[in-house]
């Protein structure tokens, strides 16, 4: 079964607006064995709408679209694509009801501006997606040959509610029915991913680790996806049923393991601060950041995590020498000699702000950024990254690549990664 994909909108055709919506019902749509055939952008244009839509039908017989049901002058897709069905425009009730009472609860006013009963007409025959995470319902239209269009709204997490909630189980009834009607004996075959995230070692090195096994993959596809926090590892089964293609990925995700297991620190989506953050609670540490170039970023990565505040006590922004010295113990001849850059004062960092908050752990962070400020001898992208474990202290200093969001973003990566290391280490570390 194939589909298409329109998503509507100028801010995506100007680049204001990356297309997530299109990358998270792609991903969707091929777990269950559903191939997107194309993927079309459209702006705020009726007969661009009208268009796109009646190619895509003509294809397909199949078409999600995104964005575009909202109350304003911008939001035609309804109307449009009602039109490509030769269907009109009635007002239905129930949510215009509906829309009156959220107007009512959310404190927005008394009365329903005029403009916002819009979302409530609905294209004659349509049935309604219901929108539990916002105003705009989505919409289900279909023809007496069975071709239809799905509408959803364009705000990605409502889109994502809607879509779960309402289109995937109809849209899988149809790939089933279709299977079985195509003969198709078993379960359709899917397009199934998994990811396992590695940090601390580049692209090449992990590949000459992983050619040699290449044969024990299953013939799965292998990506290699490199950003800031590490390089993700992307293995990929098409065309098998899904507990084939599950088999297959376990079998290739040990093989994996066996290989560069030390490197990976999760699978999916996963974020390196939660991975430390339950290291520490089983190894009982409570930690604090004393952070230079990162400005709280690290400390940002971790109490972005629900719960955190059960093991993170607290962090310094020591950006200036004075506020090294001064609020973390940094000692005047450690800066005056090895300058504020370096192993020496990330290590003083580290010890000045366990001690000074009573951590068992700490990470600091002290590096240059950039653009300015690089030296011939400690040039653009120099970072030092130390840990104090109870008392235990690893440095280390690296040359980051990037910009100044790239080297600021790796370093705190970086930090999590030694303490995660630190801790494998020292998984015999007593408590006091
Ligand atoms: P709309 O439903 O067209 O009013 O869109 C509402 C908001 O959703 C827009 O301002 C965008 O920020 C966002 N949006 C719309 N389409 C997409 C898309 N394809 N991917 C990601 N965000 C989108
Ligand atoms: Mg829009």
């Amino acid at each position: 079964m194939q589909v298409e994909l329109i998503t509507i909108g100028d801010e995506l055709l100007l680049g204001f607006t990356l297309d997530s919506n299109g990358a998270h019902l792609a991903r969707e749509l091929a777990a269950i064995g559903v191939s997107i055939a194309r993927r079309t952008s459209v702006g705020d244009d009726g007969p661009a709408i009208g268009a796109a839509v009646r190619e895509a039908l003509a294809r397909t017989g199949a078409v999600i679209t995104t964005g575009g049901l909202g109350p304003t002058s911008d939001d035609l897709t309804k109307p449009s694509i009602a039109a490509v069905f030769g269907r009109g425009m009635r007002m239905d009730t129930e949510i215009l009801e509906a829309l009156r009472a959220r107007w009512i609860a959310k404190g927005w006013g008394r009365e329903l501006p005029k403009t916002n009963e819009q979302q409530a007409l609905v294209p004659e025959g349509a049935a309604i997606l219901t929108n539990r995470h916002g105003s705009a319902p989505g919409i289900w239209l279909e023809d007496d040959r069975g071709r239809w269009v799905a509408m959803l709204p364009g705000v990605p997490r409502e889109m994502r509610g809607v879509f779960a909630e309402e289109v995937l189980p109809r849209v899988s009834a149809r790939a089933a029915a279709s299977a079985s009607a195509a003969g198709a004996s078993g379960s359709a075959p899917v397009v199934v991913s998994r990811t396992l995230r590695t940090t601390g070692i580049a692209e090449s090195a992990l590949a000459d680790q992983i050619t040699p096994i290449a044969d024990q993959l299953g013939g799965l596809s292998l990506a290699y996806l490199p950003h800031w926090p590490g390089v993700d590892l992307r293995l990929t089964a098409h065309g098998l049923a899904a507990d084939a293609a599950r088999a297959r990925l376990d079998a290739a995700e040990t093989a994996v393991r066996a290989s560069i297991g030390d490197y990976v620190y999760g699978t999916g989506a996963d974020d390196l601060a939660e991975i430390v953050l339950n290291r520490c609670r089983d190894h009982g540490l409570a930690i604090a950041v004393a952070e230079s170039c990162t400005g709280g970023l690290l400390g940002s990565r971790i109490t972005a995590i629900p719960g955190s505040s059960h093991l993170f006590l607290g962090g310094v922004i020591a950006y200036s020498n004075e506020v090294k010295a001064t609020h973390l113990g940094v000692g005047d001849d450690t800066l005056i000699k090895f300058g504020a850059v370096s192993e020496e004062t990330a290590r003083e960092m580290a010890s000045g702000v366990r001690a000074r908050y009573r951590a068992d752990a700490a990470m600091a962070i002290t590096g240059i950024a950039g653009p300015g400020g690089g030296t011939p001898e400690k040039p653009v992208g120099t970072v030092c990254v130390a840990v104090d474990v109870r008392g235990a202290l690893t440095s280390a200093k690296r040359q980051m690549v990037g910009d100044r969001e790239e080297v600021r973003q790796r370093s705190a990566q970086w930090a999590l990664d030694l303490l995660w290391r630190r801790m494998a280490e020292t998984a015999q570390v007593a408590r006091p």
